[in-house]
């Protein structure tokens, strides 16, 4: 696994003016209790995400890498806190707030976009079907443009050739690129992917990493949990270990991250890989 980081670096330097100088993500103190639940999942959690960086959140099972992105993508209301996009705050949470969506979940859902470990594509509708349904039907985009860009994202994840496929006849590897194609074509600010390569056979695991490895040069903004070390270590500009619903080691060292762990945690973690 490599990464061309020097057209990312350039990419991200040709249009340093698009975009105020604030974080894509900022996620300020973050605390979340599940109804029923005596404490919290997500507790005081705080980060930033630079526009054309990709953040790797590592954990152990059960630390709260999951509930983080939903609540990121306002699929979980949170207590306490706030979530921003560059500046705009979009969640915040409400004390007592414990069950429903975010009130700012359907605002949220053009700029946020998510992926997760079981494809979850509509088994009525073909590939392009997927693709095309949010932009055509909520965005009301003209349906021959987002047929174009469609077949163009596609190409890029090279399954131009399955479009009129269903579901049922696809890889789970094949399903999940056409999951990331359809949350591409939102032009999403902050793409989340959760663990997306986790249910698949060994063999299709490279074929979707190799995808997102060229969003990353793309300058694709992420935040990704992933159990695969060695494509962390090749893909992560930031590094945070979650444990028990906080962050407790964080590095903008990923190669040191994973070659010289400093902390007792991080050895312990990484440990766990080998
Ligand atoms: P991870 O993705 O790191 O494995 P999760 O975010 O899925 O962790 O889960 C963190 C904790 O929250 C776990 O203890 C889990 O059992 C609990 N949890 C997850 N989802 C729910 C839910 N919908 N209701 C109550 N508890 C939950
Ligand atoms: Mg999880």
């Amino acid at each position: 696994l490599a990464r061309d980081t020097s057209t990312r670096d350039a990419s991200a330097q040709a249009s340093p003016a698009d975009d105020s100088d604030k974080p894509a993500l900022s996620v300020r103190h973050l605390t979340k209790t599940y109804a029923h639940a005596t404490s919290p999942v997500l507790n005081d959690v705080s980060f930033d995400v630079p526009k054309g960086k990709v953040f790797v959140v590592l954990g152990p099972s059960g630390s709260g890498k999951s509930t983080l992105l939903r609540a990121i993508a306002g699929l979980e209301p949170i207590q306490g806190g706030t979530i921003a996009l560059h500046g705009d705050v979009i969640d915040e949470g409400k004390p007592g707030r414990l069950t429903g969506r975010s009130k700012r979940a359907s605002a949220l859902r053009t700029r946020i976009g998510m992926v997760f470990q079981s494809y979850d594509l509509f088994p009525n509708k073909t590939v392009l079907g997927n693709i095309t349904l949010a932009p055509t039907l909520v965005l009301k985009r003209k349906s021959s443009d987002v047929r174009d860009e469609a077949m163009q994202l596609l190409e890029r994840v090279h399954l131009a050739d399955r479009a009129n496929s269903w579901p049922h006849e696809l890889s789970g590897g094949q399903r999940q690129r056409v999951a990331i194609c359809r949350a591409l074509i939102e032009h999403p600010e902050v793409l989340l992917l959760d663990e997306i390569t986790a249910a698949l056979d060994p063999e299709m695991v490279r074929e979707v990493l190799d995808v997102v490895l060229e969003l990353a040069d793309n300058g694709q903004t992420m935040v990704l949990v992933t159990h695969e070390m060695r494509f962390a270590e090749a893909i992560a500009d930031h590094v945070i270990l979650l444990e028990d619903g906080s962050i407790v080691d964080s590095t903008d060292d990923p190669k040191e991250f994973f070659t010289h762990p400093q902390s007792e945690r991080a050895k312990k973690f990484l440990g766990s890989f080998e």
